[in-house]
């Protein structure tokens, strides 16, 4: 891996997230040998993904390098690799490009998309985990309008402008607003040899209520935004099985959609040799105690998604939310600079900030803990929230410009197919 020997220990950190980040920025200048691995050369601003996939913004301005990030911090490294495997025994990662020692260990892998076992679901659905995900959602969403406007089959046509979310969290209600708004807005310009008026928007939720970790005010008032956009909300129903064509739910009700975007769950991002029962949770996540440390291990913690931290308040650990990551990893930082001072560390206490979602333009729910409120200033403060937490000035200024742009033109210029999504959708005989 071409890692220099040092007098320093040595902390490995796998995965350039939120807390990965936060960490190593915490560490910086301190009296360590800082190794971030991570499958990307890049950091992703997840919350925005979904306004990559509407064609909203470009991905290179929710991306950032992560060799950027950690320009002029002395004795830190990044490899850009794969973490296969850790042995304990040893204390040494297996990675794609090498193995590597280290004295701490720090596990930051985040979580990808929970499709609890469905394999037609995994197959056949769109995840938006990631930026390539959500490129291939933008090209499979303007594909299938090019497709739309060709067929002569009523049917067909349908199927291809009917979409379907399965999740009502934050991701469905943001991405089910943003599609509803290009229905609005956009279709009727881009096609109008064809009636987009009959594409349909579902935004399908497993429970009685959308946003369930928010207030129920914010549930109601995202639910009344989105219908006042046209979207067809259905609670209480979950989808069982979708074989490319066709959605089966729990109940009579089945969609025929070419599109049905997987939103309903995450799990952890494990990684093999640190997956003992006692320690490995519900969803695959690692529990760790209020000082991050994983099991029984003294030197070897997990930070933010990956991270299940149980308490009375959190008895299944924080949420797995940007926030929890990125203040696990500068609390991190500071209590491994306690160790190497030999003083004792000191637990992690969440600060809950609250929570948001954006379901449109003018249309948000905030969730702050002496506050609650919802429509134009709560969308105000969700951009702001956004803009401030987006690591990159440049990013922060093209997002910015982006979002008046669109704004006031009520366009999303970004609705390009660059890399074909190869799914050609086809109705069932
Ligand atoms: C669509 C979407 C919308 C979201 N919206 C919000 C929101 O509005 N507000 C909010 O607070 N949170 C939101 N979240 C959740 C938030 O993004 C996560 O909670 C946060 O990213 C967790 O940070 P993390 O550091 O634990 O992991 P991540 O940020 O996911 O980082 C994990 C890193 O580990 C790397 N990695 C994984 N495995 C390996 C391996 N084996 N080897 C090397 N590298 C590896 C990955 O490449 C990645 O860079 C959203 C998430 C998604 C997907």
């Amino acid at each position: 891996m071409n890692i220099p020997q040092s007098s320093f220990p040595r902390v490995v950190i796998i995965g350039g997230g939120f807390g990965g980040i936060s960490l190593a920025k915490k560490l910086s200048h301190k009296e360590f040998q800082v190794v971030l691995l991570d499958k990307h050369n890049y950091h992703t601003f997840q919350p925005l993904l979904y306004q990559v996939s509407t064609g909203g913004l470009e991905p290179d301005s929710i991306a950032y390098p992560i060799r950027k990030v950690l320009q002029g911090y002395p004795n830190t490294y990044f490899r850009l690799t794969e973490v296969n495997k850790i042995d304990t025994n040893i204390n040494c990662v297996d990675t794609s490009i090498g193995s590597l020692k280290f004295n701490y260990l720090v596990v930051a892998t985040g979580s990808t998309t929970n499709f609890f076992g469905n394999k037609a679901i995994a197959k056949n659905s769109m995840a938006m985990k990631s930026i390539p995900q959500s490129l291939n959602l933008r090209s499979l969403i303007l594909e299938n309008f090019e497709q739309a406007l060709l067929t002569d089959d009523l049917h067909e046509r349908e199927a291809l402008m009917n979409f379907v979310i399965v999740g009502g969290g934050p991701t469905g209600v943001e991405l089910a607003g943003a599609l509803a708004e290009i229905k609005k807005g956009i279709l009727p310009k881009d096609y109008p040899d064809l009636d987009t008026r009959r594409a349909q928007i579902n935004l399908v939720q497993g429970s009685d209520r959308i946003l369930p970790a928010m207030s129920i005010k914010a549930s109601e008032k995202a639910e009344q935004f989105l219908e006042s956009l046209g979207v067809n909300v259905w609670k209480n129903l979950r989808v069982s099985d979708y074989d490319g064509n066709i959605a089966k739910t729990n109940t009579e009700t089945i969609f025929e959609t070419a599109t049905l975007v997987w939103a309903a769950g995450v799990k952890a991002v494990g990684i093999k040799g640190l997956d003992a029962k006692d320690y490995l949770c519900r969803g695959n996540r690692l529990r760790v105690n209020e000082f991050n440390q994983v099991g029984s291990f003294e030197h070897i913690f997990a930070i933010g998604d990956v991270a299940q931290m149980e308490s009375e308040e959190y008895p299944y650990g924080h949420p797995m939310m940007a926030q929890p990551a990125l203040q696990q990893g500068h609390h991190l930082g500071k209590n491994l600079v306690r160790i190497t001072e030999e003083k004792a560390m000191v637990p992690f206490t969440y600060n809950d900030k609250g929570s948001m979602a954006t379901v449109g333009r003018n249309k948000a729910v905030a969730d702050l803990p002496k506050f609650k409120f919802q429509g134009v200033f709560a969308w105000f403060i969700w951009m702001f929230v956004h803009l401030y937490f987006l690591i990159g000035f440049r990013n922060r200024v093209v997002v910015f410009i982006n979002w008046v742009y669109n704004y006031i033109k009520f366009d999303r210029e970004a609705r390009l197919i660059i890399r074909p999504f190869k799914k050609k959708y086809q109705v069932n005989s």
